[in-house]
């Protein structure tokens, strides 16, 4: 089934076109790459997708819905979660706190229910932190979660990331260089998380610029180049596409 229907999709800038004409099929349960040389558009189109920025052409629709006009709040209320090429991370609170942080947004209790703490808030209360302990477990930091986020390495950052994004309970998570900064050395256990959380029902659209990474992970690759599709297919139908490598060659 498609999750994401992405059709014409453009975001000009003064006169650059960032995103121009793109479509894009997400398929539910799948992992989806978008590759591309520097400047090509690949956070540009994140950030249409998402809603933080508006679109100039084209539409998005999300699980049949169009949510071409929407913004980050509906976006996150609806199923669509994302972390950033720099990670979001507030440095002087922990890990634990950063994530509860992230379902903040989901939350259904008021400023009333915060103050007199009723039974709502309370409940609500214990549900977030159980949520968002499973989604630091599962990203393999529970360890570190109350630890300041200043202190612990990239890699433990970087999987807190994941896990802020995770515990928004999202259909689909958007990655901007989820593994970016951390050691090619820890590329593979990071891969092993991105690869399982179709497994727990979270489609992936995934911008990274580690290609062995990329190659192993992605059951579809969408190649942008100035803001437009070079091409799109399997990582090995990508591979031998010579319009790939001359782009990526240079030749
Ligand atoms: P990528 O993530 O593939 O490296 P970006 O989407 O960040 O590329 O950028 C695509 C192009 O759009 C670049 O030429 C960039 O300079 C330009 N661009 C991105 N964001 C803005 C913005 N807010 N204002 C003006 N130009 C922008
Ligand atoms: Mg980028």
């Amino acid at each position: 089934m498609t999750l994401l229907e992405i059709r014409g999709l453009g975001k000009r800038f003064g006169g650059l076109d960032a995103v121009k004409n793109v479509d894009l099929d997400v398929q539910e349960g799948q992992i989806t790459a978008v590759i591309g040389p520097n400047g090509a558009g690949k956070s540009t189109l994140f950030n249409l997708i998402h809603g933080f920025y508006r679109p100039t052409a084209g539409t998005v629709s999300f699980n049949g819905r169009d949510i071409t006009h929407s913004s980050p709040h509906n976006s996150v209320n609806g199923g669509i979660a994302r972390t950033f090429q720099t990670t979001h991370l507030f440095d002087d609170s922990t890990l634990l706190e950063n994530v509860l942080a992230g379902r903040i947004v989901r939350s259904k209790s008021n400023v009333f229910d915060a103050i007199f703490h009723t039974p709502r808030h309370r409940r609500e209360s214990a549900l977030n932190q159980d949520k968002a302990l499973e989604a630091l477990d599962f990203c393999g930091v529970a360890e570190f979660r109350h630890d300041l986020a200043s202190n612990v390495p990239q890699e433990v950052q970087k999987r807190t990331a994941v896990a802020m994004a995770l515990a928004t309970e999202p259909e689909l998570i958007l990655l901007d260089e989820p593994a970016g900064g951390i050691p090619e050395e820890e590329t593979t256990d990071f891969g092993n998380l991105i690869r399982s959380l179709p497994g727990r029902g979270v489609s992936v659209l995934l911008v990274e610029h580690k290609m062995s990474m990329i190659m192993g992970l992605a059951d579809t690759i969408l190649v942008l180049d100035h803001g437009q599709k070079l091409a799109i297919g399997s990582p090995a139908e990508i591979q031998s596409n010579p319009d790939v490598i001359r782009a990526y060659l240079g030749s």
